[in-house]
């Protein structure tokens, strides 16, 4: 019996599991998923949750049911390659576990130890808090519950300030979804860049109107150096007021791999080979936004379309290597950036496979249509896993059958 443990309930770790159970059942593997929380974070919709909107609840074991992954509701604190172990935090998980779930593993006295033969690792990664004042005083898009607690701090303000950090996609989402939803308070966008620069312009110039539309007052070119309690300082000096700051700048993976000795990059992403096993511990597998991929047009970035691809792959190649053969290298090219500017307009950017814009985009009811799409897609993805039916090519990955 091969005991393979996947870190990580998210997009790619889910991804790998129920695929992983599936392909290695034939080869007596038992499959453990390791999650903090006993739900499923929608982690591209967590906009929307602090918007205020209610969204599905997916509790992990009904998306697991059926699928012969086991799931152990707990925090990893260590991970120790030597003997294959990993220590759980014996505290209480992230909420209460919802009816039917997994209960937390272990008791509170001792801290859980799960050992593995083969680990998948897909820890995601948390904001990049290095500017003074975010950890402190900014909210997040890192957890659910993170991101209810913004939610309620937005319901108790009648008027005032809220200030986004960062004009990449998520800050671009963040303020159209909160300008929308939230009419009575001043929704200011500070970005280094111009918002969505990573479009093309006619998508940015669609973009740019709509930010105008709902009222979202930009400013780029702007360097936050210091988050207050009730505001940032710019710079050059500026104090600018803020009843609520959110942080969307960057991300960074967790400090787990690099403590426990496994080769990362500078964001502490685990380097892995081009079937996704750590260059250090060829008994790890790293997937989706912990993991630094390389591929002929660079290093991927974390996204959720890059992410599904990298844990099929995984698991496919941990399965090839169970079963004695030789797996193929895993490829993947971008298609598109999905951006939704609200619930009533949304903009797509198609991309080539190095994420550059190609000159078609979506813009109003067929985007809105095919962001949905987009978002819905991972829970329609592991129901169809769980049959075995899988789409022959997902997003540039040659996928084959279960
Ligand atoms: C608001 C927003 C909108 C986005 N929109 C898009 C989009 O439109 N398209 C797109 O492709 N990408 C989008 N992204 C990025 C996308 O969400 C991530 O790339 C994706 O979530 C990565 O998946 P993952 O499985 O690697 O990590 P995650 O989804 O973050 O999952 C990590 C999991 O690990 C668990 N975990 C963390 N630490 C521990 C621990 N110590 N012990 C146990 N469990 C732990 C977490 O609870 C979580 O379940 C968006 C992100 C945000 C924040």
């Amino acid at each position: 019996m091969t005991d393979i443990l996947v870190l990580g309930g998210g997009y790619t770790g889910v991804t790998a599991a129920i695929r992983l159970a599936r392909k290695a059942r034939s080869t007596g593997a038992r499959v453990t998923l390791v999650n903090a929380s006993p739900r499923f974070t929608e982690r591209l919709r967590l906009h929307q949750t602090a918007a205020g909107e209610r969204l599905a609840d997916h509790a992990l074991s009904d998306v697991l049911a059926g699928s012969g992954v086991e799931l152990v509701v707990g925090r990893v604190a260590a991970i120790d390659p030597e003997l294959r172990q990993v220590r759980l935090h014996s505290d209480a998980p992230e909420r209460p576990a919802l009816d039917g779930d997994a209960a937390p593993h272990g008791d509170a006295a001792e801290p859980p130890v799960l050992r593995y033969d083969k680990l998948i690792y897909a820890l995601g990664t948390v904001t990049d808090a290095t500017v003074p004042g975010v950890a402190e005083h900014a909210h997040v898009f890192d957890d659910y519950t993170a991101t209810v607690r913004l939610s309620r701090r937005l319901d108790t303000l009648t008027r005032g300030t809220v200030v986004v950090a960062g004009g990449g996609l998520t800050g671009v989402e963040a303020v159209t979804e909160l300008a929308e939803a939230r009419p009575h308070l001043r929704v200011v966008l500070l970005t280094r860049g111009r918002p969505g620069s990573m479009m093309g312009q006619a998508a940015r110039a669609y973009l740019d109107r709509a930010l105008e539309r709902l009222g979202v007052e930009v400013r780029s070119g702007v360097s936050i150096t210091k988050v207050l309690p009730d505001g940032v300082e710019l710079g050059d000096g500026e104090l600018i007021h803020s009843d609520a700051t959110i942080w969307t700048t960057g991300t960074r993976a967790l400090p787990l791999a690099a403590e426990a000795g496994l080769s990362v990059d500078a964001r502490g992403r685990i380097v892995v080979d081009e079937v996704l096993r750590s260059v250090s511990h060829p008994d790890v597998y790293a997937v989706g936004d912990a993991a630094a991929i390389t591929q002929k047009f660079g290093v991927m970035h974390g996204t959720c379309q890059g992410g599904i691809p990298t844990g099929l792959g995984a698991a496919d190649s941990l399965a090839a290597t169970l079963r004695g053969r030789t797996p193929p290298p895993f490829r993947f090219g971008y298609v598109h950036q999905p951006v939704s500017l609200g619930r009533k307009d949304a903009v797509i950017q198609f991309t080539r496979p190095d994420d550059s814009p190609r000159r078609g985009y979506l813009t109003g009811r067929a985007a809105i249509a095919y962001k949905e799409t987009v978002s819905s897609s991972p829970i329609t993805l592991w129901k169809l896993l769980k049959r075995g039916l899988v789409p022959v090519r997902v997003f540039g990955l040659t996928a084959g059958r279960a």
